[in-house]
């Protein structure tokens, strides 16, 4: 029978040691490794391009999506970087969406100002969307779903179909799910990026990143990319981050619980303008979101009535929600994404992309979900009252 990638996940790399025979395998930090003699490299020679630490965590992140294999990077931008620089040709055109992460769309716009390619934005959630990839006919298609954060469904299958007809590459950014709620590649995707940063080390104390691919070949060239820009992950990142995926699939089912009761606590609150969240039933991408995920994520986004000040009012007093940028960590997280994680994006960008003053977005964490949806509810009172 074929081990599950659960099992292959925390077992990677366990009894591996052939050194002293340590059940956790070792890490290696030394930066190099010594030749057997002249012209007789081993199978590491300078940890920029290969360390067996990171190989490890490379092997469980490829075995988690179903990829050929993986490259892993010092930060989720940088697999971004790696990902756009390796598969973009000089003078090509790059589709994305017009509500993708801050960094991304920063990224993006920095490029194709230098005239590295041409950048098309638009929303990919709506139905015409695969036609318009299909005119666009893009050498790269970037999908992020769930959007960021406004949690806007895209169909990863349809437009895949959609840019292979044209022969593109397509990447989808699976930072919101991990690959216990959604393995891209199974949909059709060529690569796979995230930011290792948030649910796949899941402790906030390791800014990493990630691309898989379905192909050798692909994976071969982001590995080369990732090597020559240097921005390959460091062997201390990528062991706290094999750590961490050895208990990615319980902590997962936490997040996903968590999330629903805060959304079921919330809904129907006369402090939320608008609740955004894939599980509910009136969400537009809901019946798209049952079939593509294994459950509906863990991040919620809210509108509240009284635009910034209630925001203000709702934040001061939380004692379960740090504020502060990043998600995807055991611990719960709230923020102001038009004054935080989307700030590089100009007021204009921000509200072609659908962000108001008064959203804010949760990051659901692990802990006690009564003291979770005690604490927000507490918050929505006061963001009411001080709309009074
Ligand atoms: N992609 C998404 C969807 C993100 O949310 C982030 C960071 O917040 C990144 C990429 C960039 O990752 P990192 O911060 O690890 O560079």
């Amino acid at each position: 029978m074929e081990r599950s990638r659960v099992t292959a996940a925390v077992r990677s790399g366990i009894d591996s040691d052939t050194g002293v025979s340590s059940v956790v395998p070792p890490i290696y930090l030394s930066t190099n490794y010594r030749f057997g003699g002249l012209r007789q490299p081993g199978e590491f020679d300078y940890s920029r391009s290969g360390n067996p630490t990171r190989s490890l965590l490379a092997g469980a992140l490829a075995e988690l999506d179903g990829a050929a294999g993986a490259v892993v990077t010092a930060s989720g931008m940088g697999a971004c970087t790696a990902t756009l620089l390796a598969l973009v040709p000089a003078g090509g055109t790059v589709l994305a969406p017009h509500d993708a992460y801050g960094g991304t769309w920063r990224l993006l716009d920095a490029l194709a100002r230098r005239g590295h390619f041409a950048l098309e934005l638009a929303d990919l959630t709506t139905p015409d969307a695969p036609g318009h990839v299909a005119e666009v006919s893009p050498d790269l298609l970037w999908i992020e779903t769930p959007s960021n954060p406004l949690l806007a469904i895209s169909d990863v299958r349809a437009l895949a179909g959609a840019a292979h007809a044209g022969e593109a590459v397509v990447v989808v950014d699976n930072t919101f799910c991990s690959p216990v709620v959604q393995r891209p590649l199974e949909l059709g995707a060529d690569v796979v990026v995230q930011s290792s940063t948030k649910y796949l080390n899941g402790h906030s104390d390791v800014i990493g990143g990630v691309v898989t691919a379905s192909e050798q070949a692909i994976v071969d060239q982001l590995g080369w990319w990732a090597n020559c820009l240097g921005v390959t992950g460091g062997a201390f990142d990528a062991y706290l981050t094999l750590r961490g995926v050895r208990t990615l699939s319980v902590r997962m089912r936490q997040h996903l619980a968590n999330a629903e009761a805060l959304v079921d606590a919330v809904a129907g609150h006369p402090a939320v303008a608008r609740l955004f969240y894939p599980g509910l039933p009136d969400h537009p991408g809901h019946a798209l979101a049952a079939r593509q995920m294994d459950g509906f994520g863990a991040i919620v986004s809210l509108e509240l009535v009284g635009g910034e000040p209630a925001v203000a009012a709702f934040l001061t007093g939380l004692a379960d929600f740090s504020l502060a940028e990043s998600l995807g960590g055991v611990e719960s997280l709230v923020c102001h994404p038009s004054t935080m994680t989307h700030a590089a994006m100009p007021p204009d960008v921000q509200a072609a992309a659908g962000l108001t003053p008064g959203l804010i977005r949760f990051s659901v964490g692990i802990e006690d979900p009564a003291d979770l949806v005690a604490d927000v509810r507490a918050g929505l009172d006061r963001a009411l009252a001080a709309g009074r």
